[in-house]
């Protein structure tokens, strides 16, 4: 099996003004990070982390290696935070996805409130626990979910990456099967959306993860849109995967080097820089048409004469 279409969209809602939300879609890697804190710090914490999960991603093949990833990227925030003031306390929610198409599994990585959900066989199951005031309160019995799903402090995270110098990250492997769609999304969704809303969403979206995408961001804005709403989607299907590739971390993107098409791209690459491109052709055409010009007056000269 391997990961087919894959699709991440972001918006800023119907509320906010900015969006602190970031994502990875770097398949078979995938994140979503939600940014807290004043001013522009939020901003700044969710796309730390989603940078530095980028950049890690080709090194990175299990459990081990994304919750590395994702303690590297809080150890980074936290150490910015330190060193401006301006973004003193400013944290994000994490949750990473990578799938791994040799053996049919994916790979969970996660802090805070954003959510991971397994579709399969028309049934929605969320497979990541809300690191929040109100799921706490929840579990303990004092609220329910449909209290939960009002309360004014919804959106206070227990958990995130940043505000310390080390973080505990839930993590979790399951099974994934040809015709699983996966999703990842940020409170935004989860907030305004209900689950069975998101499984309808999903279920008229014959699989298309694209064309759900942007239904379910859709679905949030039409709820309300109170808060910025990324999501993060992707179908695994039948097929073989590419031969496993070993990156030391740093050594090029992913892309390049498990993309058939990447070293065609390269040598087009490679002729434009080199050779005589469609901007070269011009002046040597010229320099033709000139000889020929002076060739022919000689030819007329000598002829007057
Ligand atoms: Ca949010």
């Amino acid at each position: 099996m391997i990961v087919g279409r894959a699709a991440g969209l972001t918006d800023t809602g119907r509320r906010r003004r900015q969006n602190e939300d970031a994502f990875v879609c770097d398949p078979p890697l995938f994140a979503i990070a939600d940014g807290m804190g004043g001013a522009q710090a939020g901003e700044l914490a969710s796309r730390l982390a989603a940078a530095a999960i980028e950049e890690a991603a080709p090194a990175v093949s299990d459990e081990e290696g994304v919750v590395g990833v994702v303690r590297a990227a809080n150890a980074l925030i936290f150490e910015r935070s330190l060193r401006d003031p301006a973004v003193a306390g400013m944290g994000t929610t994490a949750t990473v996805a990578l799938v791994d198409e040799h053996v049919g599994t994916l790979t969970l990585a996660h802090v805070g409130d954003s959510r991971a959900y397994r579709y399969r066989a028309a049934t929605l199951e969320r497979l990541t626990t809300d690191h929040s005031l109100v799921a706490e309160l929840v579990r303990s019995g004092r609220l329910t979910e449909a209290e939960a799903a009002v309360h004014p402090h919804r959106s206070v995270i227990t958990r995130a990456l940043g505000t310390e110098a080390d973080v505990e990250v839930d993590t979790h492997t399951l099974d994934v099967a040809p015709g699983d769609l996966v999703l990842l999304c940020s409170d935004g969704l989860s907030a305004m959306v209900r689950d069975d809303e998101i499984a309808g969403v999903l279920e008229a979206s014959a699989g298309d993860p694209h064309h759900a995408a942007e239904a379910l961001i859709r679905a949030a804005n039409e709820a309300g849109g109170e808060d910025n709403v990324t999501v993060v989607l992707f179908e695994i299907v039948d097929g073989d995967p590419a031969p496993r590739v070993t990156v030391a971390p740093g050594e090029g993107s992913r892309d390049r080097l498990l993309d058939p098409d990447a070293e065609t791209s390269e040598t087009v690459d490679d002729v434009r820089r080199h050779g005589a491109g469609k901007g070269s052709r011009w002046p040597a055409l010229l320099l033709v048409l000139a000889l020929l010009g002076i060739a022919a007056f000689a030819v007329w000269w000598s002829l007057l004469r």
